[in-house]
């Protein structure tokens, strides 16, 4: 099968969160299971890339053409990634905002996204049999396949598959938009692209998307519901049949303890020794000093409320006092990084907070840390508690969505690989990470829990086959 892959980030060429690391490793294992996989992307600030390959694309969007160029990276193991030139659009600090405010014109620079990719697909002799995409960016790939390319026979067998890996980013502009994505006005109605008076391009792409899918199974059954659904339970229930979780895999080349270039020791679940000494390589990076004993938290995060910011914040003193120690890395809201700061003033030798985001510090948490806490209050997939399996960091996490399908709890089984909870609430987040401490005081036990973790295994291969049968399914 032609497979192209349509995303607005992906490792290595730009990343702000899971999205990027799914969009750089599936096409790879898609591509060992014997498929064509190929990747569009936008050409980012800083993104390098070979001579133009298409010097010149007219893409007409609104009532305006836009001349853009495609660029190729070099192969990414074997994967052929194409930029989407247009510095306008692209050549900006950050992906989607800057100083707290969305850009104003996101509609129209992903719509170019969806337009270029199409276009270019066009240049191909042969026509792609399934497009991937990706969340709101590029949701308007299937909509402009069945609006304006209807008549196109060249995608007359083209199939689409919309994943979606967050469903609170929906991508909501008001309804003059249609207008600059060169859409009929026709199509604003409360069965397709309305939404509250606004226009909804993740809706709109669930609407139009041949399948449907999302990062986990238990978060495919969650987002039917008013609870998870953030207003798209009633879109998402009709399109039921055709909605299917999928959970992401891990690329083990970019996390393994056993061959991490950025640790200062490597190790296995075989022998352990090397992980005393990213710990206490980890205190020494935040200024930590006298915790080597303490159970050490770790969190690298997005602070945002949606990842259980507002539970640690009231109970991360406590925790502190009763015995444990943190070190932080995120970005994001305010008040909660804020809160860390001030949490390390308070406690300088137990605490570290950098607010920074930080890919080496990242997997220096992953293998110092005793337990990675993700108390999400919704979560699609969640990556760093399956990274952090494999790093024997013992994952502490609340029962939703890809937490919930990843983790098993220790006290409820003697293969469990780390701790849950289920009501969000601070006081239940605090008796989880009592029990934990329990069991860390046992290190015979704490050594078998974390050997649990460590053999688990959530490569790509196993989720890269369930698309490529998805994929089939299409064809
Ligand atoms: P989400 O996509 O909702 O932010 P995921 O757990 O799916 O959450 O993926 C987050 C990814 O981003 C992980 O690879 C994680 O390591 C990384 N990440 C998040 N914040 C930071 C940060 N401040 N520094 C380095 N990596 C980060």
């Amino acid at each position: 099968m032609r497979v192209l892959y349509v995303a607005s980030e992906a490792v290595p060429f730009a990343k702000t969160g899971g999205l990027a690391d799914v969009v750089g490793a599936l096409p790879k294992f898609v591509r060992q299971l014997g498929h064509e996989a190929v990747v569009v992307l936008p050409k980012y600030r800083g993104v390098k890339a070979r001579k133009a390959l298409l010097p010149s694309l007219t893409i007409p969007l609104g009532n305006s053409m836009k001349f853009c160029a495609i660029h190729e990276s070099e192969p990414v193991e074997d994967v052929r990634f194409f930029l989407v030139d247009y510095p306008d659009y692209y050549e900006r600090e950050e992906l989607y905002r800057h100083a707290g405010h969305d850009y104003p014109d996101n509609a129209e620079r992903f719509a170019l996204l969806s337009l270029a990719a199409l276009e270019f697909a066009k240049r191909a002799p042969l026509p792609p049999e399934v497009i991937h995409c990706n969340d709101w960016q590029t949701a308007l790939v299937p909509v402009y396949l069945k609006t304006l390319y209807r008549n196109d026979p060249f995608f007359e067998k083209t199939k689409t598959l919309l994943t979606i890996h967050n469903l609170a980013y929906q991508g909501v502009f008001p309804r003059s938009v249609m207008t600059r994505l060169g859409l009929p006005l026709e199509l604003y109605n409360t069965e397709q692209m309305e939404f509250y008076g606004n226009v909804n391009l993740l809706k709109s792409g669930i609407v139009f998307a041949d399948k449907l899918s999302t990062v986990s199974e238990k978060y495919s059954r969650e987002i039917r519901t008013a609870e998870f659904g953030c207003g798209l339970e009633g879109v998402l229930q009709k399109r039921a049949a055709d909605l299917t979780g999928i959970l992401n895999g891990v690329d083990y080349h970019q996390w393994n303890p056993e061959q991490d270039p950025w640790l200062i020791a490597n190790y296995s679940a075989e022998d352990l020794q090397g992980k005393q000494q990213c710990k206490i390589d980890l205190l020494h990076q935040f200024g930590i000093q006298d915790s080597q004993e303490r159970p050490l938290i770790g969190i690298i995060s997005r602070m945002a409320d949606q990842k259980g910011f507002d539970l640690l914040h009231a109970v991360a003193g406590t925790m502190v006092q009763e015995g444990f120690s943190m070190v932080v890395l995120g970005t994001g809201e305010e008040r909660y990084t804020r809160f860390f700061l001030s949490l390390q003033e308070k406690y300088p030798a137990y605490v570290g907070a950098k607010i920074t985001y930080d890919d080496w510090l990242a997997h220096k948490i992953e293998a110092g840390a005793d337990l990675f806490l993700m108390p999400s209050r919704f979560e699609p997939c969640g990556l760093n508690q399956i990274y952090s399996l494999k790093y024997g960091t013992v994952p502490l996490v609340r029962a939703t969505g890809g937490l919930d399908d990843t983790i098993q709890d220790f006290s409820q089984s003697p293969n469990g690989t780390g701790f849950k909870f289920d009501r969000y609430a601070p006081d239940e987040l605090l008796a989880t990470a009592r029990r934990a401490l329990e069991v860390y005081r046992t290190p015979s036990r704490w050594k078998a829990l974390v050997r649990n973790g460590m053999k688990r295994d959530f490569s790509w291969q196993r989720s890269a086959q369930r698309y490529a049968e998805l994929y089939e399914s299409l064809v």
